[in-house]
C-alpha cells in the first residue's frame, strides 16, 4: 500500500479524498492555488504545497507544478479527484513516465473515452447500444446538414470533448441548425481547446441512468448499480439518487452487464462510470463513460457499503476486487443534492463571498460532503459546487422525507444558495411520484 498520496484538486472532493487516505493510514499532501491557502483540503492534509496562483491553468491545471511537488514531497501516488486533471490522459501519461501512480485507470482508457467521438466508435464495435448519431465527426455545414436530415430531427450537436453539461445544443428544426453547430463549436474551442463535433438523435423525456462500475487491475470487473441523474438542469445535474426508482431488477441486470461487457471490452481499469439515456420504451443507449470518481458517488456507497475511494486507491495499489458480482447488494435507498453559492432567482448566477454562518444539519442517515466552514471565503474563481448533501433511508420515501428534513436545517447566510430550489424540487409530487425525466426541471420550474 502507497505511504503517501498526493490529492490534485480542491473543495470538497479534495477532502474526501484526504479522509479516506487519512482512515487508511496514507499520508496526505495537499497543491493549493494561493487563493486557497486557508482552503478546508490546504489544512487538512499532513502537508500543502502551493501551486501557483488562483486561475485554474496556472495552478490546479498546472502539470509540472503539480508532478513537481509530488517528486519534492515524495509522494507515490496521484488522486485527480474530479474535474481539472481527471480526464487528462497527457497528465496520467507524465504520471506513468515520472513512475508516479496515478489513481485511475491508464491513459490509453482516458483517451479513448475522453473523445467521446472515439468512445462512441469503440461501444458499437463492443456491441454495446450507442445513441443513433453522425458517422464520425462533423466537420463542416454540409455534413451538419446532411447528418441531421439522416438522423431526423431533433437531434442534439455535442462537443467531442465536452463535459460539464457544456458545448451542447438541441435542434428541432432545419433553419436553426446552422446557427447552433457554429456557436457550440465555438463554445467547445474556447472551453475544451478543442472544436471536434458530433451529432446524435435527441432521445425525447429520456431518464439518465449510469452505472458505476469497478475494474482491478487483473480483469475483474463488478458494477454497483445505477443512479438516476435525470434531474438536471442545463443538462447539469441537480439531484441523484440510487437506486433508480424507475428501474425494474431486469432492467438492472440488464444494463449491469452491458456496462461491465463495455468496461471489460476496453480493458478498463479502477473506478469508472457508463452513462445511459433511458428512453420512454425501455430502450437504453449509451452516452459517456467518465473515467473519474463522480461527483454523486457518496449515493452508491451509501447503498452498496462500499467506500469508492479507498476501493480506488486499492485497486491502484494493484489489490484484487474483494467481491463478485453476486457479493454487491442494494440496501435501502439514498438521494444526494447538490448544494451551490448560487442564486436561483438570478438566472443560478454564481454568489461566491464570505459564509458569515453555517448550520449543518446531521442525524441519522445525514451526511454532508464539504469543503466549507464558517468564516471560510469561497473564491469566484471555481466552480460553485460548495457542498454536496447526501441522505440515506430505508425506502424511496423515507430518504424524501430526511432530505426535507436536512434541507430544512441547513443554514448557509452569507452566500446565497440553492438550497431552497432544491427544497421545492423534494417537495414536488412528480419527483416525489418518481415520475420524471431529465426535462423536469425545465418543465416544471418554468420561470427558471
Ligand atoms: P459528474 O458526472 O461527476 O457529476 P459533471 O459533469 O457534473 O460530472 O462534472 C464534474 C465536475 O467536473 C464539474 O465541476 C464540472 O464542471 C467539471 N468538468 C467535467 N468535465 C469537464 C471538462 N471537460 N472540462 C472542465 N471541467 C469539467
Ligand atoms: P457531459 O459530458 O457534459 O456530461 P453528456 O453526453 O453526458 O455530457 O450529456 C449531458 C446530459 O445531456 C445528459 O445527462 C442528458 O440529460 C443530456 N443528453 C445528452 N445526450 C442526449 C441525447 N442524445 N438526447 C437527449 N438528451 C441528451
Ligand atoms: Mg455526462
Amino acid at each position: 500500500m502507497f505511504k503517501k498520496i498526493l490529492i490534485a484538486n480542491r473543495g470538497e472532493i479534495a477532502v474526501r479524498i484526504i479522509r479516506a487516505c487519512n482512515e487508511m493510514g496514507i499520508q496526505t499532501v495537499a497543491v493549493y492555488s494561493e487563493v486557497d491557502k486557508d482552503a478546508l483540503h490546504t489544512q487538512l492534509a499532513d502537508e500543502a504545497v502551493c501551486i501557483g496562483p488562483a486561475k485554474s491553468k496556472d495552478s490546479y491545471l498546472n502539470m509540472q507544478n503539480i508532478l513537481s511537488a509530488t517528486v519534492l514531497t515524495g509522494a507515490e501516488a496521484i488522486h485527480p479527484g474530479y474535474g481539472f486533471l481527471s480526464e487528462n490522459s497527457k497528465f496520467a501519461q507524465m504520471c506513468e513516465e515520472c513512475d508516479i501512480k496515478y489513481i485511475g485507470p491508464d491513459s490509453h482508457n482516458i483517451d479513448n473515452m475522453g473523445n467521446k467521438l472515439k468512445a462512441r466508435e469503440m461501444m458499437i464495435k463492443a456491441g454495446v447500444p450507442v445513441v443513433p448519431g453522425s458517422d464520425g465527426e462533423i466537420d463542416s455545414e454540409e455534413k451538419a446538414l446532411k447528418s441531421a436530415r439522416d438522423i431526423g430531427y431533433p437531434i442534439m450537436i455535442k462537443a467531442s470533448a465536452g463535459g460539464g453539461g457544456r458545448g451542447i445544443r438541441v435542434v428541432s428544426k432545419e433553419e436553426d441548425l446552422l446557427d447552433a453547430y457554429n456557436t457550440a463549436k465555438t463554445e467547445a474551442e474556447t472551453a475544451f481547446g478543442d472544436g471536434t463535433m458530433y451529432m446524435e438523435k435527441f432521445i425525447e423525456e429520456p431518464r439518465h441512468i449510469e452505472f458505476q462500475i469497478l475494474a482491478d487491475e487483473h480483469g475483474n470487473v463488478v458494477h454497483l448499480n445505477e443512479r438516476d441523474c435525470s434531474i438536471q438542469r442545463r443538462n447539469q445535474k441537480v439531484i441523484e439518487e440510487a437506486p433508480g426508482a424507475i428501474m425494474t431488477e431486469e432492467l438492472r441486470k440488464n444494463m449491469g452487464s452491458v456496462a461491465v461487457k463495455a468496461a471489460k471490452s476496453i480493458n478498463y481499469k479502477n473506478a469508472g462510470t457508463i452513462e445511459f439515456l433511458l428512453d420512454k420504451y425501455g430502450k437504453y443507449y449509451f452516452m459517456e463513460m467518465n473515467t473519474r470518481i463522480q461527483v454523486e458517488h457518496p449515493i452508491t456507497e451509501m447503498i452498496t457499503g462500499i467506500d469508492l475511494v479507498k476501493a480506488q486507491i486499492r485497486i491502484a495499489s494493484g489489490q484484487v476486487l474483494p467481491y463478485n458480482q453476486e457479493d454487491i447488494k442494494i440496501q435501502g435507498h439514498a438521494i444526494e443534492c447538490r448544494i451551490n453559492a448560487e442564486n436561483p432567482d438570478k438566472n443560478f448566477m454564481p454568489c461566491p463571498g464570505v459564509i458569515k454562518s453555517l448550520h449543518i444539519p446531521g442525524g441519522y442517515g445525514i451526511r454532508v460532503d464539504s469543503a466549507v466552514y464558517q468564516g471560510y471565503k469561497i473564491p469566484p474563481t471555481y466552480d460553485s459546487m460548495i457542498g454536496k448533501l447526501i441522505v440515506h433511508g430505508k425506502n424511496r420515501d423515507e430518504a424524501i422525507r430526511k432530505m426535507r428534513r436536512a434541507l430544512g436545517e441547513f443554514i448557509i447566510e452569507g452566500v446565497d444558495t440553492n438550497i431552497d430550489f432544491q427544497f421545492k424540487i423534494v417537495n414536488n409530487k412528480n419527483f416525489i411520484k418518481g415520475d420524471f425525466d431529465t426535462s423536469f426541471i425545465s418543465k416544471e420550474f418554468k420561470n427558471m
